[in-house]
């Protein structure tokens, strides 16, 4: 039996399971005194195997906590990243997880790190904080909203260290408001038994049945005018009705409440803006509202929604549509979800700033790289 057997068959058993993993997120590891296997950046949980794991020197990963990084966040999340790089033992193309330092951070061997949609239903939900103290007690941390990376660490290294003061060990639960959870236990079977616990208590009480999230392929002659105008952009694109997507699609207040991103990872895949256009918009206006949009964002909507109709998806290619229909289902989920913890509390302007900023570095730097100058 090979050491990482066990990390392997649980991070295929929850990566397999959309009710925990959406769209490649999460992420797990296995950790001795020494070393730390944590799953590699871009891999899928799902079908992962030894090779998917980076394996990192936990000496190296300690010293990260007390070394003074740069006030820039940019230049120090590339501090960051090349700390990373040396902590890594032996080569290899891979690149470990972006939350490589929180699963180091936790002291149980094993952490499944996940965005489950009923986790996130309380997590962007305005009750957040109440639902979880009522629910878990002292059982589990709960943590506010932090931007993810160094910033996220810090705070976690102290909210880990305070809870291990007042309880004599660290939690086995840590929730994250608009982001996720993280679980860490000595066995596979003790995590699946936290998160079975966690679903469950999370359903107490509550109905939480959803309209049919099914997407079905729809038109109108709406549908059909943006489809042309977006080709002519070279983007790919589809629209989609059903019940759920009804739902949001229905007037604008419903559409309120899917309109501002709950996670950064619907930023990176959807963006924060989404596009609403009323019943009956003739074409100029159809024109006008994505040249506005563009010349606002900088950027063509990736989802926009037809008022009374659905929603239409554009991308750069078939796959990564895919990716937003399924992101942006999981954000409807989570919305129509949140109603029975005090309703949908979308990210900040500001939390939503800080990602838009990241995200168009990164673009910026990955244009650059691609053409060989960075
Ligand atoms: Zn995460």
């Amino acid at each position: 039996m090979n050491k990482l057997d066990h990390l392997i068959e649980i991070s295929r058993h929850f990566g397999a399971n959309p009710d925990y993993v959406i769209a490649g997120g999460g992420n797990t590891s296995f950790k001795t005194a020494e070393t730390l296997w944590v799953k590699a950046s871009g891999i899928a949980l799902a079908d992962i195997d030894e090779q998917g794991f980076v394996a990192l020197s936990r000496e190296k990963l300690g010293q990260m906590e007390t070394r003074a990084y740069s006030p820039d966040p940019l230049q120090r999340e590339e501090e960051v990243k090349s700390d990373l790089r040396s902590a890594m033992i032996g080569a290899g193309g891979l690149r470990p997880s972006v939350e490589t330092s929180l699963h180091n951070l936790i002291e149980y061997p094993y952490i499944v790190h996940t965005h489950p949609t009923l986790v996130n239903a309380v997590m962007c939900a305005d009750n957040a904080g109440e639902e979880i103290a009522e629910r878990f007690g002292s059982e589990a941390l709960y943590v506010k909203y932090t931007d993810p990376g160094y910033t996220l660490f810090k705070k976690l290294q102290e909210r880990i260290a305070a809870y291990h003061n007042r309880h004599g060990r660290d939690p086995r639960i840590i929730f994250l408001q608009n982001h996720g959870v993280f679980v860490g236990a000595g066995t596979t079977e003790e995590v699946k038994a936290v998160y079975a616990n966690i679903f469950s208590r999370i359903r107490e009480g509550k109905n939480l049945a959803l309209p049919d999230p099914v997407a079905k392929a729809y038109v109108s002659p709406l549908a059909r005018d943006i489809a042309g105008w977006l080709a002519g952009r070279n983007l790919v694109s589809a629209s989609y009705t059903g019940e759920l997507i009804g739902h949001f699609c229905a007037g604008r207040e419903n559409f309120k409440k899917i309109s501002k991103p709950f996670t950064p990872d619907i930023i990176v895949y959807c963006k924060s803006n989404y596009l609403f256009l009323e019943k009956g918009a003739g074409s100029d206006s159809i024109r006008k509202a994505l040249d506005d949009f563009h010349r606002v964002y900088g950027c063509d909507p990736k989802v926009i929604v037809e008022e009374g109709g659905g929603l239409i998806l554009a991308e750069e290619d078939e796959s990564s549509l895919r990716t937003v229909l399924e992101v942006f289902t999981d954000m409807m989920k989570i919305s129509y979800l949140s109603e029975q913890f005090g309703g949908p509390h979308p990210m900040t302007d500001e939390q939503i700033r800080v990602i838009d900023q990241w995200e168009a570095e990164h673009y910026r730097r990955s244009v650059a790289r691609n053409r060989g100058r960075a």
